[in-house]
């Protein structure tokens, strides 16, 4: 069990200055400093419609927390979500940043985004197995946690685990399971509401694990 409720400081998080590219309703956001912290070069954040204003867009934020542009979305996403790269930047000089630039890693965003449905799946992820977050959707608390065990857990050298399940307080659970993409280790992420039993999170992890290898191809 790990404390859901571990008061992050003020510090852990960052407030960007964001304007929606369709009727520039501005606000500012906090946001998890550590992911643009970490990002290589820029990080996409996906802000859902009732955010800002009606509107749901993404912006890319730049290692100093400014916005450096804005993109209009033909879909809709419901939660706030996090990935490295996007905008314009193509430059791909690390192993991560190069899948995260791949149609591949696309596919797997998509993939995340559509098990998330408010009800049982509260949010979705996939990370290096050191915790850098290449995709996320999960809440900033749930994502502190989870990135503070794969941390631990790297450092203790445990990355040959297969699976993770973590149970919080409220009995929302973590569900992890590593996985091999084009040769590199990864860990995927689901994050259930208290309705889920760990059971059937396992099912839709191994669903999603499938899935994922079917794309690879
Ligand atoms: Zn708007």
């Amino acid at each position: 069990m790990i404390d859901a409720n571990n008061a992050n400081s003020e510090e852990d998080y960052a407030n960007i200055h964001v304007v929606c590219p369709t009727c520039k309703a501005t606000k500012d956001l906090k946001i998890p400093s550590k992911i643009i912290n970490q990002a290589k070069q820029l990080t996409t954040v996906s802000i859902p419609s009732g955010t800002v204003c009606e509107h749901g867009f993404q912006s890319f934020v730049d290692k100093n927390f400014a916005v450096r542009g804005y993109q209009k979305v033909d879909f809709e996403f419901y939660k706030m979500e996090f990935y490295e790269g996007g905008g314009d930047s193509t430059e791909a000089d690390s192993t991560t940043s190069s899948l995260s630039s791949k149609p591949l890693f696309q596919e797997i965003i998509k993939l995340l985004r559509g098990y998330v449905d408010d009800k049982e799946i509260l949010g979705s992820g996939i990370f290096t197995i050191d915790g850098s977050v290449l995709y996320s959707s999960l809440p900033s608390n749930t994502l502190f946690s989870i990135t503070k065990e794969f941390e631990v857990r790297s450092e203790k050298k445990l990355s040959s685990l297969k699976k993770m399940y973590l149970e919080l307080e409220n009995n929302q659970k973590i569900c992890s399971n590593y996985i091999e993409i084009q040769e590199m280790r990864f860990a995927l992420v689901l994050f259930f509401s208290q309705i889920v039993k760990l059971g059937m999170g396992n099912l839709y992890l191994n669903d999603l694990v499938k899935k994922i290898k079917k794309l690879e191809g």
